[in-house]
């Protein structure tokens, strides 16, 4: 064998040696490469295909050896430059389309195919001899139309790879940037020495891209090496994405999902990987049968998703000082919040026990009301309420029947608000009105009916009947004379006191003659 031709397929088989030392190598650390792995090890892969067919076809004696592995070759040759590509779209995180990568795929498969069966067609070499001259493994070629196609391919793949590593080089943080230079490096050796070949500067026949080819697997595999970015951090950066509670949306400059975690999965059926791509528009609609209307600055807003959850929703820019546009919608169930809210804001202005307004309610309610009416000059009254000798329950009946005659109350007196009237437990069992356009008269009347129907109304109890009465002192808001609410109470308490003084089971008025103090 000629001493030179042995020279150059020592170096394509240390080559080939070289790339199978880098596919063991990533294949054994695959798990800290996450899934960029998987691509570099199928780049590999097929330029291990190339280079030991390469040697084979170095050595073959005659043209059946030759095209035998020609054809093996070509089972790693045509997918390198697009397998190449598809990495470096994964290492800059370009996502493509399935139907791109299928597309890239399927040229170099037809390649494989017409190259194995190509003295049927001769679409991939109209001619493949030995050289007459050189003898074996030096060759003639006529290339055919599919060798054009591949061909271009091959170098179009190259080239995008080439620029799209060259247009992130400014977008991306110094510390990345030498593995940028070394992809685009790792791009250009084998792109310079194909066109050497094409240029037929070669020994004919002669392919020198898998000698090399090393050198571009070598700084593939430093870039990624060399970057966090693929090891550690997008582990933990899609564990914690994937973990957080609250569910988070990616939507690309367009308003696209481009990506979402595990609780967005969980918590709104019907969104998942499928619908990626979708605009944010259609998927609010569906998910929440409202418009899309966050905007940056309106940062929050609550919603409600089928009556039962309800979110807060925040919308940030993605990443504004790196250039890279997109948004972040981030939603947290604010459910159980908003539950407990409404619980304490119930508690605060409702009694436990009966479930009407309490003391606090009720004064606010009244100042309100009271101001109202004086504004209008229209007439207010206020009613307080003792049941009459309670104690006495408590002390022969128990403190859970004197609870239940509260409510007893409370429902009998329910029956008589029709007209807005404000009632509430003022304290233990003293209740209150609060009676906008009641005169003394209207409210003394109200007050008298009430007194009525608890006293012909005994509560049935497992312990017998219990027959109560009720004391009652009323006041009217004086006009003019800048009432408040504070000194209404303290006359409707003056006349109840009375109403007590003289008998119980009483309404009493207040007057200011009238009353003992
Ligand atoms: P009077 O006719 O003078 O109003 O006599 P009274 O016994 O009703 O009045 P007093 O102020 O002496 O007693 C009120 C009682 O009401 C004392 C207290 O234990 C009872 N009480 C206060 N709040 C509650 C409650 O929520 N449930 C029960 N069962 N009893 C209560
Ligand atoms: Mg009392
Ligand atoms: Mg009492």
């Amino acid at each position: 064998m000629h001493a030179q031709l042995l020279v150059y397929i020592s170096i394509i088989a240390i080559s080939g040696v070289f790339n199978l030392y880098l596919f063991a190598y990533v294949f054994h650390k695959r798990h800290f490469y996450k899934s960029i792995s998987t691509y570099f090890l199928a780049y590999i892969f097929a330029i291990i295909i190339y280079c030991f067919g390469s040697v084979f076809s170095l050595m073959s004696t005659n043209i059946i050896e030759l095209k035998f592995w020609t054809a093996v070759m070509y089972l790693g040759l045509p997918f390198a430059s697009p397998l190449g590509l598809l990495f470096v779209t994964k290492y800059l995180a370009i996502k493509l389309k399935r139907g791109y990568i299928i597309y890239m795929l399927t040229i170099p498969t037809i390649s494989s195919i017409l190259v194995a069966t190509n003295d049927m067609h001769h679409l991939y070499y109209r001619r493949l001899e030995i050289d007459p001259v050189l003898g074996a493994p030096y060759f003639l070629q006529e290339i055919g139309i599919w060798y054009l196609v591949q061909g271009i391919l091959t170098f179009g793949c190259m080239l995008a790879a080439f620029i799209l590593l060259a247009s992130h080089y400014k977008e991306m943080s110094e510390q990345y940037k030498p593995q940028i230079i070394a992809l685009m490096f790792g791009h250009l050796v084998p792109m310079f020495t194909g066109f050497i070949y094409l240029l037929g500067l070669t020994p004919r026949g002669i392919d020198p891209v898998p000698m090399v080819i090393w050198i571009s697997s070598l700084l593939c595999l430093w870039a990624i090496n060399s970057s966090q970015l693929f090891k550690i951090m997008p582990v933990a950066k899609d564990v914690i994405f994937n973990s957080i509670n609250d569910a988070v949306m990616v939507l690309d400059e367009s308003l696209r999902l481009v990506e979402i975690n595990q609780a967005c999965k969980i918590q709104f059926p019907g969104v998942n990987h499928s619908i990626l791509g979708t605009n944010i528009n259609k998927i609010w609609n569906d998910l929440f049968n409202i418009p899309f209307t966050l905007k940056i600055g309106i940062t929050e807003a609550s919603i409600k998703l089928n009556e039962e959850k309800v979110y807060q929703v925040r919308m940030s820019m993605l990443d504004p000082l790196r250039n890279i546009n997109g948004y972040l919608v981030i939603f947290t169930d604010i459910t159980e919040i908003k539950r407990l809210q409404a619980l304490l804001e119930y508690q605060a202005y409702y009694d436990e026990l009966t479930q009407i307004y309490n003391r606090r309610a009720f004064l606010q309610q009244c100042e309100l009301d009271l101001a109202d009416s004086q504004k209008k000059g229209a007439p207010f009254a206020i009613v307080l309420m003792d049941v009459d000798h309670f104690k006495k329950v408590n002390d022969i009946y128990g403190h859970h029947i004197g609870d239940q005659l509260l409510e007893h109350i409370v429902t009998i007196c329910k029956l008589y608000l029709t007209n807005g009237e404000v009632f509430a437990r003022y304290g233990g069992e003293e209740f209150v009105f609060s009676l906008t356009d009641y005169t003394t008269a209207k409210a003394e009347a109200l007050a008298n009916m009430i007194r009525d129907h608890i006293k012909k109304t005994p509560m049935i109890t497992s312990e017998g009947e219990i027959g109560i009465t009720l004391s009652l002192g009323i006041a009217e808001a004086e006009r003019g004379v800048g009432e408040t609410v504070s000194s209404l109470l303290n006359k409707a308490d003056k006349a109840l006191y009375q109403a007590k003084r003289t008998g119980r089971n009483k309404v009493n008025v207040y007057c200011q003659g009238n009353v003992v103090i």
